[in-house]
C-alpha cells in the first residue's frame, strides 16, 4: 500500500475509533446527566408537589391544634386537601417511581395524611382541637413520612449525581485509555512505518553501494507496492538496463578489443608483408637492374662476373656459383664452375650431370634445415643443412645450374623482410633471371661468333680480321710495338675444283684452314680472307720472324696430304705476301694492301714462295698516312 494511503488509512481509522469512542462517551455522559437532571427534577417536584403540601398540611394542623381557630381549621382543611390530592395524583409519576422506595413512601405519606385527617377533625371544638394537637405533637408522623420521602428523592438525586461523576470518570478513563491505546498504536505504527521504510531503504542503500562499486549482479531485494517498492522496482529496472547496457558495452568493448587486436595483427602482417614486398621489390629491382646490365654487349665471362656481383648483394650470407655445361651439344657434358661469390673457390670445379639431382629431376632442389625431400646432389658439401641447386633453363634447354650453399639467417630474415619461402622464391626467380640473361649472352656471343667465323675452316672471317687488325694496328701505333701480317693464297686452286669438283676444293680449303688454326698461338689472328686466301696477323712480330714463320708454314702446307673420295689430291702450295708495321703500313687496310701487293709479286715470281712487301712504296704510303692523322 502506498504511504499516502497507509497514512490516510491510519488517520481515518484513528479518527473513526476516536469519534466512535467520543460519541459513545458523550452519549453516555448525556444519558447520565439526563438521569441526574431527572432525579433533581423529581426531588424538586416531590418537594414542591408532595412534600411541601404535606409539610404545609402538618404545620396547618399544628397551628390549628394550637389555636383552635376556625380560620386555621379552614387553612388546615385546604392544605390537607391539597396534600392528599397531590399524593393521590403525583406529578411525573415515572420520574418519582425512580426514587428509591418512593412508592412505599408515598403510600405511607398518604396513610399519615389520612391519619391526620382523622386525628384532626375540623368541625369540633376547641377541646377536640387541643386533643388533636397533643396527638400530633406526640406522633409527628406526617413530618417523618414527608422527610422519608424527601430523603428518598435526595438519595435518588445523590445516586444520579454519583452516576454522573462515575460516568464522567469512566469517560475520562476511556479517553485516557483511548489516548494510551492511540499512543501505543501510533508507536507501533511508527515502529512499523520506520521498519517498513528503514529496511527497504537499507536494502536500497546496499544496492546503490554495490552499484557504486561496479557490481550490478545482485538484484535489489525490495518488494512492496509502496513508494519505496516503486523506487526499488524503478531502481531494479535501472539496474537491469544498466546491466544490460554494461553487458552491451562490455560486449562492444570486447568486440572493439578483438577488432583492434585483429586490426593490429592485420597491420602487423601488412607491415611485415609491405616490408617483405619492399624487400622483395628491392630484390626484384636488383634482379631487374642485373638483367638490364646483362643486356649490354657483354661476353659470357663478363656477364658471369656481373651475375656473381649481384648474387653477392642478394644472398650475402651464401656461397654460390654458376655452373655451365662445357659442351652444349653434348647432353652428358660435365658442368664447369664459371664464376661465383662467397667461398666459391671451395666448391667443386666440375661435376658430371648424373651427380646433380636437380638436373636429373629437371626441378630446383632446395634444402632448408636439413630437409631431404629429393635427395642431395653428389656435388653438395657433406652433411649440408641448406643447399640449393637450380637448373638454368632457357628456350627449353638446360645449359647449367645455379648452386647456393649455406643457410640464410632465419632470425635475421624477418628483419630483412624476407620470409623463408620468399627467399626460396627469390633464389628461383634469381636463377630464372640468370638463365635468361646467360642464354641471351651466349646466344649473342654465338651469333657474334658466327658472324665473325668462317664455317668451312673455323677461322675468323674477313670482317673479324678487319676489326681485329684495326685494333692491333691501333695498339701498335699506341705502344710502338711490332705487327706483321701474312697474306696466303693457294696456288692454282681453281684446278682442284675443276678437276675434282667443288667439294674437293672445299676439302683443300678446310685442310689449309685447319692447319693454320692449329699453328695459331694465343694473341695471333688467323682468318679466311676470301675464296682461297688466308691472312695471318702476328702482333709483336718483326719482319724477320714473320718471314721465317711464313716460310715454315709454306713448307708445312706443302707437306699436307689431302684426299677426296679416296684420291689423294695434288700437294697444296701457297704463295705468301708479308707486310709489317710500321714499315709497310700503319693501318690495317694499308698493311693488307701492302701484303696483297707482295702476294701478287709472289704469284708473279712463280708461286709457292714468300715475298716481303716493297719498302719504298710502303714508306711513301706511311709518310702520307702519318701526316694525314
Ligand atoms: P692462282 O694461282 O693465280 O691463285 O690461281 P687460282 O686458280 O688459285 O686463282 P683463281 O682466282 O683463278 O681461282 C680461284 C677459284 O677459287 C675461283 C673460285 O671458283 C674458287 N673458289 C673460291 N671460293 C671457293 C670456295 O669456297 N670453294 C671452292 N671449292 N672454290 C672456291
Ligand atoms: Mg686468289
Ligand atoms: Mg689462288
Amino acid at each position: 500500500m502506498r504511504f499516502r494511503h497507509r497514512i490516510l488509512f491510519m488517520a481515518a481509522t484513528s479518527a473513526v475509533v476516536v469519534a466512535v469512542a467520543a460519541s459513545l462517551a458523550a452519549l453516555y455522559l448525556v444519558r447520565a446527566n439526563e438521569s441526574f437532571v431527572r432525579a433533581q427534577d423529581a426531588e424538586q417536584t416531590a418537594h414542591a408537589v408532595l412534600i411541601a403540601p404535606a409539610t404545609d398540611a402538618a404545620h396547618s394542623a399544628e397551628r390549628y391544634a394550637a389555636s383552635g381557630d376556625a380560620e386555621d381549621a379552614a387553612r388546615f382543611e385546604r392544605a390537607l386537601a391539597t396534600a392528599r390530592a397531590a399524593v393521590a395524583a403525583p406529578v411525573a409519576p415515572g420520574d418519582i417511581e425512580r426514587a428509591t422506595d418512593a412508592e412505599a413512601r408515598l403510600e405511607r405519606l398518604q396513610r399519615e395524611l389520612d391519619d391526620l385527617a382523622e386525628a384532626v377533625p375540623v368541625g369540633g371544638g376547641r377541646q377536640e382541637a387541643a386533643d388533636a394537637a397533643r396527638t400530633l405533637a406526640a406522633s409527628d408522623a406526617v413530618h417523618e413520612a414527608a422527610e422519608e420521602l424527601e430523603a428518598s428523592f435526595s438519595a435518588q438525586s445523590a445516586d444520579a449525581a454519583a452516576a454522573v461523576r462515575g460516568a464522567a470518570l469512566r469517560v475520562i478513563t476511556l479517553i485516557a485509555g483511548l489516548a494510551a491505546l492511540g499512543l501505543v498504536g501510533i508507536s507501533v505504527a511508527a515502529v512499523y512505518a520506520t521498519r517498513s521504510v528503514r529496511r527497504p531503504l537499507a536494502a536500497l542503500r546496499a544496492a546503490v553501494a554495490r552499484m557504486e562499486a561496479g557490481n550490478l549482479e545482485g538484484p535489489v531485494a525490495v518488494t512492496g507496492r509502496d513508494e519505496i517498492g516503486e523506487l526499488a522496482s524503478a531502481f531494479e529496472a535501472m539496474r537491469g538496463s544498466l546491466r544490460s547496457a554494461l553487458a552491451d558495452l562490455e560486449q562492444e568493448i570486447e568486440e572493439r578489443r578483438l577488432t583492434e587486436e585483429a586490426l593490429a595483427e592485420s597491420n602487423h602482417e601488412m607491415g611485415v608483408w609491405l616490408h617483405e614486398v619492399e624487400k622483395t621489390s628491392e630484390a626484384v629491382r636488383e634482379m631487374a637492374a642485373m638483367s638490364q646490365t646483362l643486356q649490354a654487349d657483354l661476353s659470357v665471362e663478363e656477364g658471369l662476373s656481373v651475375i656473381a656481383a649481384y648474387a653477392e648483394r642478394l644472398f650475402p650470407e651464401l656461397t654460390g656459383a654458376v655452373y655451365l655445361r662445357e659442351d652444349l651439344g653434348d647432353e652428358e657434358s660435365p658442368l664447369v664452375r664459371r664464376d661465383g661469390w662467397g667461398s666459391a673457390d671451395m666448391m667443386a670445379e666440375t661435376y658430371a650431370r648424373h651427380e646433380c639431382w636437380s638436373l636429373r629431376s629437371g626441378r630446383p632442389l632446395q634444402i632448408w634445415g636439413g630437409a631431404r625431400a629429393l635427395g642431395v646432389c653428389a656435388h653438395a658439401p657433406e652433411g649440408t643443412d641448406c643447399y640449393a641447386c637450380i637448373p638454368l633453363v632457357a628456350h627449353g634447354e638446360v645449359f647449367g645450374t645455379l648452386v647456393m650453399e649455406g643457410c640464410l639467417d632465419s632470425a635475421a630474415l624477418p628483419a630483412r623482410g624476407i620470409a623463408a619461402d620468399s627467399a626460396e622464391t627469390m633464389q628461383i626467380s634469381f636463377a630464372e633471371h640468370v638463365a635468361l640473361a646467360l642464354a641471351n649472352l651466349r646466344f649473342r656471343e654465338r651469333l657474334k661468333q658466327e658472324s665473325l667465323t668462317d664455317h668451312l675452316t673455323g677461322l675468323h672471317n674477313r670482317r673479324a680480321l678487319e676489326d681485329a687488325l684495326g685494333r692491333e694496328a691501333a695498339r701498335a701505333r699506341r705502344d710502338g710495338s711490332a705487327l706483321a701480317i701474312a697474306m696466303i693464297d693457294v696456288d692454282r686452286f681453281k684446278e682442284y675444283n675443276d678437276v675434282h669438283g667443288h667439294e674437293a676444293g672445299d676439302r683443300v680449303l678446310a685442310a689449309v684452314g685447319g692447319f693454320l688454326k692449329s699453328r695459331t698461338r694465343a694473341g695471333d689472328l688467323a682468318c679466311r680472307y676470301g675464296g682461297e686466301e688466308f691472312v695471318l696477323a702476328w702482333p709483336g712480330m718483326t719482319l724477320e720472324n714473320a718471314y721465317a714463320r711464313a716460310e715454315q708454314l709454306r713448307q708445312a702446307i706443302a707437306d699436307l696430304r689431302v684426299t677426296h673420295e679416296g684420291t689423294e689430291l695434288r700437294p697444296v702450295t701457297v704463295s705468301v705476301g708479308i707486310a709489317t708495321f710500321p714499315d709497310h703500313g700503319v693501318t690495317g687496310e694499308a698493311l693488307l694492301a701492302a701484303a696483297d701487293v707482295a702476294l701478287y709479286e709472289a704469284k708473279a715470281e712463280g708461286r709457292d714462295r714468300v715475298v716481303v712487301a716493297e719498302l719504298v712504296a710502303c714508306a711513301v704510303e706511311r709518310e702520307v698516312t702519318l701526316s694525314g692523322q
